[in-house]
């Protein structure tokens, strides 16, 4: 977290990390984020990408650095640099694969081996445009997040539900708990 006092008024830049199975949806929840643009088919070319998003909160130019894995999952390889400094996390599955959902321990695993800070965590159970298929309930995931005390918000990057919403949350919990270690 960098944080400076220039004429603009007080600016904050956090890093946030998206992580989950390969497929899950996650370059494209950052896309639609950052650019509110889906794509179907295509594939960001293997290595870390992120994109950063400015949000106003009290007044203060809040900066959120989003990284997407961009395939390093793939091949079980996402480094320890990709989580480091990392304020927020969103950890995804796909709520038409079951695989994808029995995976999130393990994220979350690895999220608290790599990170050096307490992480401000949500379950993102995305796709959910595809309710006709689904394979895991919106219990199943508001339980799960329950019980490792995460936020949690079903999402669909094709049809933009809950997308600004579930990055925002993040953005302001991690601005709230860090203006109130300062204050
Ligand atoms: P990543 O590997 O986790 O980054 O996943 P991608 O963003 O590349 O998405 C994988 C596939 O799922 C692509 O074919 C996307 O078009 C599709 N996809 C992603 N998000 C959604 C969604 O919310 N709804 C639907 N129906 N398809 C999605």
């Amino acid at each position: 977290m960098d944080s400076s006092d220039d004429e603009s008024g007080e600016e904050y830049l956090f890093k946030i990390v998206i992580i989950g199975d390969s497929a899950v949806g996650k370059s494209n929840l950052l896309t639609r984020y950052a650019r509110n643009e889906f794509n179907l088919h295509s594939k960001a070319t293997i290595g870390v990408e992120f994109q950063t998003q400015t949000l106003e909160i009290d007044g203060k130019e809040v900066k959120a650095q989003i990284w997407d894995t961009a395939g390093q999952e793939r091949f079980r390889a996402v480094t320890s640099a990709y989580y480091r400094g990392a304020f927020g996390a969103l950890v995804v599955y796909d709520i038409t694969r079951r695989t994808t959902f029995d995976s999130i321990p393990r994220w979350l695993d690895e999220l608290k081996t790599h990170s050096d800070t307490t992480v401000a965590r949500m379950l993102v159970g995305n796709k959910c445009d595809l309710d006709n298929i689904r394979a895991v309930s919106v219990e199943e995931g508001k339980s799960l997040a329950e019980s490792e005390g995460m936020f949690f918000m079903e999402t669909s990057a094709l049809d933009a539900t809950n997308v600004n919403k579930a990055f925002e949350m993040v953005i302001r919990e991690i601005y709230n708990s860090v203006s109130r270690k300062v204050l």
